[in-house]
């Protein structure tokens, strides 16, 4: 009773009792979805480097127990992603996995989808049902000092999990 009435779901008055407030279960999770930030659950993102090998980033997927790995280039910028698939694709082939660097197999900038911390998981939701990736790196734009070129820096990163566990959060007090 006490949650619904702090949702707007239930009001209570005196010798009245509890009585429907007009706003829906539907409304509180909405809003919930829009109030929430990136920042507020973002995970840990896995990086690796351009010229990291094939192998290797199987072998760190694995490790790290994740499904998307994150690429930066030697100033440390996102440059790229590499899936399951991109790795499974280029395992099945004839390439020797240990010379291919990710730099070569990976999806690269500019067509990287991104968030900002401030960001709604609202908006970041919309994103991964749009591009259908499984996540997406949460970035801040930094000033590069020698060339002055801006490039983001990877603080985080948003999964399909992510989203997931927040619904299993939303389930639990609704
Ligand atoms: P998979 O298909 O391996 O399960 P995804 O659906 O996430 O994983 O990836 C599909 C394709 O989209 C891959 O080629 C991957 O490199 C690319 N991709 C994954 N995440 C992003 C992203 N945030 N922005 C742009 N491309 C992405």
């Amino acid at each position: 009773m006490a949650i619904l009435t702090m949702a707007g779901i239930l009001d209570a008055r005196p010798r009245v009792g509890y009585f429907y407030a007009g706003k829906s279960i539907l409304n509180f999770v909405a809003e919930h979805l829009r109030k929430t930030k990136v920042k507020d659950i973002k995970g840990l993102p896995v990086i690796i480097q351009e010229n990291t090998s094939v192998y290797d980033a199987v072998v760190t997927l694995f490790l790290e127990d994740v499904g998307t790995l994150f690429v930066t280039n030697e100033k440390g910028g996102l440059s790229g992603v590499v899936s399951r698939k991109d790795l499974l694709k280029i395992a099945i082939g004839n390439m020797d996995i240990h010379k291919v660097p990710v730099g070569i197999i990976m999806t690269r900038m500019p067509n990287i989808i991104t968030v900002s911390p401030e960001d709604t998981v609202y908006e970041a939701a919309v994103k991964i049902v749009e591009h259908e990736v499984d996540a997406l790196p949460v970035v801040v734009q930094v000033k590069e000092d020698k060339e002055g070129d801006l490039f983001y820096k990877v603080i985080g990163k948003i999964t399909k999990t992510s989203i997931t566990k927040l619904f299993v959060e939303l389930g639990k007090t609704t």
